[in-house]
């Protein structure tokens, strides 16, 4: 018998120790692991998590007198949110990815469900007066009020309104600037029914009953052969846009839902589009969504359906991983390249290494399919970690487009102007309206560093030791490396060429549509950028209204490139491939060639065929040249010896500290000290440690950021420095210490 008068609780904080506490004799029952209790702690009560009940000698000091516990407050909950094998699954995060076990407790239990009321209501807010009076009082705010600012601005997105906790979350602030804005009329708040399933409206599609192509058959083979004897087993299907990867993962899934299991289905949030879930609701009746566009009380009620056995098919972005089926199956990850399976809070997890220690522990398969493999996958694929799955060709007749590059600095030389558009992108997209078809533009506005390159021979700069672009530092006149922090003057002369006629590269993107109206006179445009995507039903309206055909030329970022299907499109741009290339990040080719990719997969759906034009002022760069076509293998291999040659993932596995002070010193000291501890804590020739140096992104709201690098030669080298960044974390005072295993974004 388990003596319970002391119980160990996890409390999410990034204290990595759990804390003990008495339990009174009446609520000893019912208390078990993976149950919620309330505690005190300070001057407060907080939530935690009951982890297991120490010995009674923990409540006896050194000194064998009784130490003073307190006693819980509160059993919560009617029974543990997390069994047994969820605390394992956590415990190994916590390990894994430096957060206490208490944050990744926490971080597998969606919010709506660990705060209480479950009520069929909820608080709806909404603008009281007309949007003209509240952007007056925006901009009033903005200067002393910015959460209060903050609110109308996204208000004023919501023409339908907002539940109370979804505005909270969107604006990063608590209840009261928003109770305040209330009480000044500028905001009402009512009791409202929770909205319903927002898929519940898309219509199921049927499944079409094709017939498997011979690859198509080799790959769903392997898969059930692991499903149907229960064994683990991994696997990567590299498919091209279009050659039936869903198909593959819809009839794998049928193989486990037969055998009364169930299949957990990742996407990255922007592919989670009605038709995908239609998609599912038309092979498999019980599909449940997971989605952070779900109020609090939806995604509670879902959750809890998922525990009680009632879906066979969970879809979410990357934190539906944690969903508690009780016979997990399968997971299938979709687009498994994509960064937002990383989590950028505490706990840093990436949803694929999660998927692939949760599916190991439940002797679960896992799927991993893409276009374009991330390089992690792909090595680990050649080492045979991975299962490796390959459909080569497009499905039911299409093709893949003819992709050009545009030498944008012969363009210049010749038109002796600085045209954001080429003259051939011009052609085609004109070529496609003239034929009723449709254009799509991306403009990436991920370049927020400027580079150099040289307007007469395109050479652009880079780090002689790390091979990152390197960015210009204007204030001091230098370009610097940000990986290596190594900084240098501005070369007078191309190191290319020898030729003086170094230049910057802007984005320019705010002159795109400009340009545009003036290339196509009387084109219907319209315009698509990230902070429409605040609004669910802006991005959804654009999309219907190109879908309708009611827009001949879409613009957009890069979030417009994923997943989409409009067999209308035929000419697709990349207005300037350099912003993503020269990103001062060594993955900087690796997306580059993923959104070529990407776009081309947009392109060509259907018989009509297309023509993807990428401008840039590096064409023979190998990014470009290998996507150009449409050849992914040998662009892998060739990166994959460049990322050996400079010590880069997955060559190596990589630490980032980041620190962050109100001070500038304050933080480069701070991170000096983390690198020299590292440095003197790790023997010569199993890692090394880069910086301290700038951080790309240098300030955030208003704290100044540092960070160091480490590259160590594997795994356990890796495990041992978080270790010992762990211990060094606890001590900093002042400046704020991050620590991100296996980042995938250096800014
Ligand atoms: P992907 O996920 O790789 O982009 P999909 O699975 O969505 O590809 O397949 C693209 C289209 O081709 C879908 O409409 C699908 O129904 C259809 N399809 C898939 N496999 C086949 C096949 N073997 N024969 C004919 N059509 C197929
Ligand atoms: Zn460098």
């Amino acid at each position: 018998m388990v003596q319970k008068s002391l119980v160990s609780v996890c409390l999410p904080i990034p204290v990595p120790t759990a804390f003990t506490y008495r339990v009174p004799e009446e609520s000893r029952e019912g208390l078990v692991p993976g149950r919620r209790v309330r505690v005190p702690f300070g001057k407060r009560d907080v939530d935690g998590w009951c982890v297991g009940f120490p010995d009674r000698l923990e409540a006896i000091d050194e000194r064998g007198r009784e130490r003073d516990l307190k006693p819980i407050s509160a059993v919560l909950d009617d029974g543990p949110l997390l069994d047994g094998a969820m605390l394992d699954l956590a415990s190994w995060i916590a390990d894994t990815y430096a957060c206490s076990w208490g944050e990744a407790l926490s971080a597998c239990v969606p919010a709506g469900v660990r705060s209480g009321a479950d009520s069929a209501t909820v608080l709806f807010a909404r603008l009281a007066v007309d949007p003209d009076a509240a952007r007056v009082e925006a901009a009033g705010l903005a200067e002393r009020f910015t959460k209060r600012s903050r609110v109308l601005a996204i208000l004023l997105e919501h023409a339908d309104g907002l539940a109370l906790r979804d505005l909270v979350r969107a604006a990063q602030c608590s209840e009261s600037p928003i109770r305040t804005l209330a009480k000044h009329g500028f905001v009402e708040l009512a009791e409202r029914q929770v909205a319903g399933d927002p898929f519940a409206g898309a219509k199921p599609e049927a499944p079409a009953g094709v017939s498997l192509t011979p690859q198509q058959e080799v790959a769903l083979e392997a898969v059930t052969a692991s499903v149907d004897a229960r064994v683990h087993g991994a696997f990567l299907l590299h498919g091209v846009t279009g050659s039936g990867k869903t198909e593959i993962y819809l009839r794998a899934i049928q193989s486990v839902v037969a055998q009364g299991r169930q299949a957990i289905v990742l996407v990255p949030e922007i592919s989670l589009t009605p038709q995908t879930v239609a998609r599912f609701r038309g092979w498999f009746e019980r599909v449940a969504v997971l989605h952070s566009a779900l109020t609090d009380a939806e995604r509670r009620r879902q959750w809890r359906a998922i525990r009680a056995g009632e879906a066979d098919v969970v879809i979410g972005p990357r934190s539906a991983i944690f969903a508690p089926v009780a016979q997990l199956g399968l997971v299938v990850l979709d687009e498994e390249h994509e960064t937002s399976f990383k989590q950028q809070s505490a706990p840093r997890y990436h949803a694929r290494e999660v998927a692939i220690e949760r599916a190991r522990r439940s002797g679960a398969a896992v799927l991993l399919g893409t276009a374009t493999p991330s390089l992690e996958s792909w090595e680990a694929a050649r080492r045979g970690r991975l299962r490796l799955l390959s459909l080569s060709e497009r499905v039911g007749g299409g093709v893949l487009p003819r992709v050009e590059l545009v030498d944008m600095v012969r363009e210049r030389q010749e038109t002796k102007a600085n045209y954001l558009l080429s003259r051939r992108l011009v052609h085609v997209v004109r070529n496609s309206i003239k034929r009723r078809e449709q254009a799509i533009l991306f403009l990436n506005r991920r370049g927020f560093a400027t580079s150099i390159y040289c307007t007469r021979c395109g050479t652009t700069l880079r780090c002689r030791r790390c091979s990152v672009a390197v960015t210009l530092h204007r204030s001091h006149g230098t370009v610097l490396c940000h990986p290596c922090g190594e900084e240098r003057p501005v070369p007078r002369m191309c190191p290319g060429c020898s030729q003086p006629g170094m230049s910057r590269i802007g984005a320019g993107t705010e002159r795109l549509e400009d340009a545009c109206r003036a290339a196509f006179p009387g084109a219907r445009l319209a315009r698509m950028d990230s902070d429409a995507m605040h609004d669910r039903n802006a991005y959804e309206q654009v999309l219907g209204a190109f879908g309708r055909r009611e827009v001949d030329i879409l613009l957009g970022t890069q979030m417009i490139a994923k997943g989409l299907h409009f067999p209308n499109v035929t000419a697709v741009g990349v207005v300037s491939a350099d912003a993503s290339l020269l990103v001062p990040d060594f993955r900087a080719s690796e997306r580059t060639f993923q959104l070529v990719a990407q776009v081309a997969g947009r392109a060509g759906r259907s018989a009509a065929g297309g023509t993807v034009v990428v401008q840039t002022v590096q064409p023979g760069h190998t990014a470009l040249r290998h996507a150009e076509r449409h050849d992914f293998v040998g662009f892998a291999a060739e990166e994959l010896a460049e990322r050996a040659r400079y010590r880069w993932p997955p060559a190596t596995r990589l630490v980032r500290v980041v620190v962050t002070a109100r001070d500038d010193r304050a933080a480069m000291e701070r991170a000096r000290e983390v690198a020299d501890s590292l440095r003197l804590a790790l023997p010569e020739g199993c890692a090394d440690v880069l910086g301290p140096s700038r951080c790309p992104i240098e300030r955030v709201r208003h704290r100044f950021r540092w960070h160091v690098v480490l590259r160590a030669v594997d795994e356990p080298v890796q495990r041992a420095a978080v270790l010992r960044l762990r211990r060094l974390s606890a001590k900093a005072r002042g400046a704020d210490i991050t620590i991100d295993v296996d980042p995938v974004d250096l800014g």
